[in-house]
C-alpha cells in the first residue's frame, strides 16, 4: 500500500500543569526511550503526525491541506524552509497531528475507490463488518450521535444490517 510514513513525537502529559516550568518536562522527536518524564515522572504521550512547512498565519491555524510540503523529520522540514524562504515569504515549521488510522484508512479507501465498481456498497459492507465486530450499529456513532455525519453513517449501516440490527451477525468477521 502506498502510504506516507508518519513522524512521531513524545511529551510529558503533565507539562501544562500550572506552577511548573513546562520546558523542563521531557519532550522530543521519535518514540521515547524513558517511560516517564525525567523531570516529574509523569507518563509520556506519543503522538503521530507530520512536520509541515507553512506560510505564516496570524490566526495560528495550520491545516494539513494548506502545507507547502510535509516531512517526517523536523530537521528536513527546517532545511526545506530555509531553502525556500525568500523576500516577502515568511515560512514556518509546524507539527500536524495525524492519526495512523486516518492515514491507513485514507490509503485503503483510495485503493477501493479505484478498484470497486460499487463503492457505496463496498463502504456499507465495510461499516457493517466493523459494526458487527463492535456488537451493534449504534456503536459506530455513539461518540457523537447527533451530528449529520452520524445520521448518514447510521443510515448506511442500518440500511445494510437492518434497523434493528437483524442481519448484523451475517457481517461478523468470519461469518458465512
Ligand atoms: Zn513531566
Amino acid at each position: 500500500m502506498n502510504r506516507q510514513k508518519l513522524a512521531s513525537r513524545h511529551y510529558c502529559s503533565l507539562r501544562d500543569r500550572p506552577g511548573q516550568l513546562s520546558g523542563l518536562h521531557t519532550a522530543g522527536n521519535g518514540k521515547p526511550r524513558p517511560k516517564t518524564c525525567t523531570y516529574c515522572r509523569g507518563p509520556l504521550v506519543t503522538e503521530t503526525g507530520l512536520w509541515g512547512v507553512f506560510e505564516w498565519r496570524g490566526d495560528g491555524r495550520y491545516r494539513r491541506e494548506a502545507a507547502e510540503k510535509t516531512f517526517t523529520r523536523e530537521l528536513a522540514a527546517e532545511d526545506w524552509r530555509l531553502d525556500h524562504t525568500g523576500a516577502g515569504t515568511s515560512l514556518v515549521v509546524r507539527w500536524i497531528p495525524v492519526d495512523a488510522w486516518t492515514e491507513e484508512a485514507t490509503a485503503a479507501i483510495a485503493a477501493a475507490a479505484r478498484a470497486e465498481h460499487d463503492f457505496g456498497g463496498w463502504l456499507a459492507m465495510v461499516l457493517a463488518t466493523v459494526a458487527a465486530g463492535l456488537g451493534s450499529s449504534d456503536a459506530l456513532i455513539e461518540g457523537r450521535p447527533g451530528s449529520w455525519e452520524a445520521s448518514l453513517v447510521d443510515q448506511l449501516v442500518k440500511g445494510t444490517v437492518g434497523y434493528g440490527d437483524e442481519s448484523l451477525a451475517h457481517y461478523r468477521p468470519g461469518a458465512q
